[in-house]
């Protein structure tokens, strides 16, 4: 899967992916990233400006339509048709949709991606209208740029990417994977501080210890995301309890008993 970074700071996403398990990923060639400057395909070719005021008035700068124009097609054109057609481009923005696992699991399916970092006041609307596909959010916070925000959701998308984690098993049940919050975990020593290590998880049993887990991940879910716990209940309905099978009792044995 490949990774493209329009980006004023491209030296913050070659250093924030380069290190850990997406920068090993990428040595690999499990995935790829490249940060491309916007500010190269500026027309002002003296002080290299990609900014300007807003018309109507208003504080601070508009990033401008026609660098991130032109950057945008100098990536498209390294991609092969047949890839391009369906390319998508996100522009990581506060108004966007808020980023989820859900979103990850989707995009991770893509074998190109387009992000573009804002700045300073955002983007001339113009050229969000022309090339964006997905407006996504980190959250409900304003942040200075979009390049923490790109790095966040490349960082979730790429460890989907098979390859890329060395156990698959634990994308599959950390959490938000079903809706639950992962059960909680221990490693050595057996005690610390006091605390003891949960004794099932000792007992080499692998059903109780499954069951163990499963049970933590409803609690804490419940306690701590309700709004995911939800989620998992329309997915997951209580069992109605078994009902007890009625005695059948014979009428003449009754009277009988009588
Ligand atoms: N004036 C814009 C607004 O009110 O929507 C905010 C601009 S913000 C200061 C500059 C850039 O940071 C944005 O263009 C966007 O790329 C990025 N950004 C800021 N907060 C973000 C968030 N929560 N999620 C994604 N991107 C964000």
């Amino acid at each position: 899967m490949n990774f493209h970074v329009m980006t004023l700071f491209p030296e913050m996403i070659e250093q924030g992916l380069s290190a850990s398990i997406i920068g090993r990923a990428r040595d690999k060639g499990f995935i790829s990233f490249e940060a491309t400057n916007i500010r190269d395909y500026s027309g002002d070719l003296r002080h290299h400006k990609v900014d300007d005021y807003t018309y109507g008035g208003g504080a601070g700068m508009l990033m401008q339509a026609q660098p991130i124009y032109d950057c945008y097609r100098h990536i498209a054109d390294t991609i092969p048709d047949e890839r391009r057609k369906c390319l998508r481009v996100i522009y990581v923005t506060p108004q966007g949709s808020v980023f989820d696992q859900n979103m990850a699991k989707e995009f991770s399916k893509e074998e190109d991606l387009i992000f573009l970092c804002g700045h300073y006041e955002g983007v001339d609307e113009r050229v969000l209208e022309e090339i964006v596909t997905d407006y996504v959010s980190i959250g409900d916070y304003v942040l200075t740029g979009g390049e923490l925000p790109a790095m966040v959701m490349i960082d979730a998308i790429a460890r989907l990417v098979p390859g890329v984690l060395n156990n698959e098993e634990s994308a599959n049940t950390e959490s938000f994977s079903n809706y639950l919050l992962e059960y909680p975990q221990y490693s050595r020593p057996e005690e610390w501080m006091g605390k003891k290590v949960p004794s099932i998880l000792l007992s080499g049993d692998h059903k109780k210890v499954d069951d163990w887990r499963l049970e933590q991940s409803i609690e804490r879910t419940k306690m701590r995301r309700p709004d995911l716990y939800e989620k998992w209940l329309i997915e997951n309905p209580p069992k109605p309890p078994k009902k007890k099978r009625k005695r059948h009792i014979d009428r003449d044995d009754s009277q009988n008993s009588q």
